[in-house]
């Protein structure tokens, strides 16, 4: 079993850990600050004692870490890890900017009139594919103006364990099941840059956002 650490502080850049196994171009850690990915999130990218790391996957309750030169590791290795922390902090405002406009869309739309049919995360931009009957073009300057002012407001992003489900909320909006990485106050979300709108067909719409640096 690997220890999460990124789930004890998601604002970790280095740690140590030790190599309890390797397998092919793997190591499993005893602890690991990489995120694996899941839950829509892509896995960190960083070093592990210079080493580049190039995915990293779970496997149960295993954190596997595949990288550049496995030949430098040996089970027992005490090892440093370091994030590429410009990229995971970007993954953590553009998680926790989904869950904030979901619930813009929420207030907007109203509850229960539209559905979310696909979502995607990149550190560039999220990605939310929508269920909804009329063109959201007509509420986009209503959604950024929203969400930009919920940013400014701030907010808690607070987050807890219910046995085996990790739960988040924004203030005191919707409770979401989510296994990913957030910061701690939406106001570190940063404004919406740009909202696009696209016709993905059969009645569904594809919304993204690109948030300010
Ligand atoms: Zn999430």
């Amino acid at each position: 079993m690997t220890r999460k650490l990124y789930y004890e502080d998601a604002y970790l850049k280095e740690a140590e850990a030790r190599v309890l196994e390797v397998k092919d171009r793997a190591l499993l850690l005893d602890q690991t600050i990489f995120y694996p990915t899941g839950g829509g999130q892509p896995h960190d990218r960083g070093t592990i004692n210079g080493v580049e790391v190039l995915d990293v996957y779970k496997d149960g309750e295993d954190v596997w870490h595949v990288v550049a030169e496995p030949e430098k590791f040996k089970v027992g290795d005490e090892v440093e890890l370091k994030l590429d922390w410009d990229y995971r902090y970007r993954l953590m405002r553009i998680h926790t900017a989904m869950h904030l406009l979901e619930h813009v869309l929420n207030e907007i739309l109203g509850e229960g009139n539209w559905e979310l049919v696909g979502s995607g995360m990149s550190a560039e931009k999220g990605r939310y594919d929508v269920a909804y009957p009329e063109n959201l073009n007509k509420f986009k300057e209503q959604i950024i103006e929203l969400f930009n002012r919920y940013v400014d407001e701030g907010g808690e992003v607070k987050i807890w364990w219910e046995g085996e489900t990790r739960y988040t909320q924004i203030r005191d909006f919707e409770v979401i099941p989510c296994g990913g990485t957030h910061v701690r106050d939406i106001k570190e979300v940063g404004h919406i840059k740009k909202l696009k709108r696209s016709s993905i067909g059969r009645g569904k719409q594809r919304l993204e956002i690109w948030l300010e640096d």
